[in-house]
C-alpha cells in the first residue's frame, strides 16, 4: 500500500512536469511583422506646449501621437490641432468639463462625487458635438480625466466605464502600474503609464517589460518640453523614440486607435 502511494505521487509529479512545458509554449500574441510589443504615446488636455513644441517635435521624428483634447484648450490653437490631424496624429476625446474627484481644487463644483451617469454622458456628448464641429469627424478613443472612472459616492457610486464602452473604441486610465495584455484587456478600461517627469531609463524599463511580456504599453503625459510640472521631457522622449525605432528591439510604435483596432481585429 505504502509503495503504491509513493508510486502514485511520483506519477502525479511527473504529470505536472510534463504539463509545464506545454503551458510555457503557448503562442504569444501576434503583433504585426513579428514585433514583441506595442507602444502608444499619448498626451492629455490639449495643453499649449503640445501644439507649440510637442507636435513639431514628433513630426521631426516621424512619430504619431494620440492627443486627448479638451474643447476649452483646443479652441486656443484650432488651426494647429487641425494641422496635427492632417499630419496623422490622433485627436481623441477627454470629456467637456474634465470632471475629476472633488478633492482637487479645480473640481469643487465639478466633482465626480456629485455626478450621475446621465450628467456624465451629457458632458461627453457635448464635447463630441464640439469635436465634430471643429474637426469634421468623430473621435474613437477616450481618456478618463485624472484616470477616474466613477460617479457618485459611497454605496451609490457607479462606474462610468459602460458609458465609454458604448461611445468609444477604447478608454485609457492614468498613473496605472502596468502595460495592457492584448489577449485579455478590456479596451474600455486600458491602463496608462505616466510619461511626465521621468527619465529615459524609466521609459526604457517600462518598454523592456512590455517587450518581454508581449504587451501594449500606453504612455500618458501632459506638457511637452524640458522641465516643469507634469512635463514630458523631450530629450528623454527622443531617446525612447530612437530605441523604439531600432528594428532589433521589436517595438510597434503607433497611436492608441491603430493598436486598439488591431487588437479588435485579432479578436473578431
Ligand atoms: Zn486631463
Amino acid at each position: 500500500m505504502f509503495y503504491y502511494e509513493i508510486l502514485s505521487k511520483t506519477m502525479l509529479t511527473r504529470r505536472w512536469f510534463l504539463a509545464a512545458p506545454a503551458l510555457a509554449a503557448q503562442p504569444k500574441f501576434a503583433w504585426p511583422s513579428g514585433k514583441s510589443c506595442a507602444i502608444s504615446l499619448s498626451w492629455d488636455d490639449a495643453r499649449l506646449s503640445q501644439v507649440d513644441a510637442g507636435i513639431p517635435f514628433l513630426n521631426k521624428h516621424g512619430v504619431k501621437g494620440t492627443f486627448y483634447i479638451l474643447p476649452r484648450n483646443w479652441e486656443k490653437r484650432l488651426d494647429g490641432w487641425r494641422a496635427a490631424a492632417k499630419q496623422g496624429h490622433e485627436l481623441a476625446h477627454h470629456s467637456n468639463s474634465h470632471p475629476c474627484s472633488i478633492n482637487f481644487g479645480f473640481t469643487r463644483t465639478n466633482g465626480l462625487e456629485d455626478y450621475t451617469i446621465a450628467r456624465l454622458e451629457a458632458d461627453i456628448e457635448a464635447a463630441t458635438a464640439q469635436f465634430q464641429n471643429s474637426f469634421g469627424f468623430k473621435p474613437v478613443s477616450f481618456a478618463y480625466p485624472c484616470g477616474q472612472k466613477y460617479v457618485g459616492r459611497g454605496a451609490a457610486t457607479r462606474s462610468y466605464v459602460p458609458v465609454i464602452a458604448e461611445h468609444f473604441e477604447s478608454g485609457r486610465g492614468y498613473l496605472d502600474e502596468a502595460a495592457n495584455n492584448p489577449e485579455v484587456c478590456d479596451l474600455a478600461n486600458l491602463m496608462g503609464i505616466g510619461l511626465d517627469n521621468i527619465s529615459f531609463a524609466d521609459m526604457k524599463r517600462h518598454a523592456d517589460t512590455a517587450r518581454k511580456e508581449n504587451r501594449w504599453l500606453i504612455f500618458a503625459g501632459h506638457e511637452m518640453g524640458s522641465t516643469g510640472n507634469q512635463t514630458t521631457n523631450l530629450d528623454a522622449l527622443a531617446e525612447l523614440i530612437e530605441y523604439a525605432k531600432n528594428p532589433a528591439n521589436g517595438i510597434w510604435l503607433d497611436t492608441v486607435a491603430e493598436v486598439a483596432k488591431y487588437i479588435k481585429g485579432k479578436r473578431a
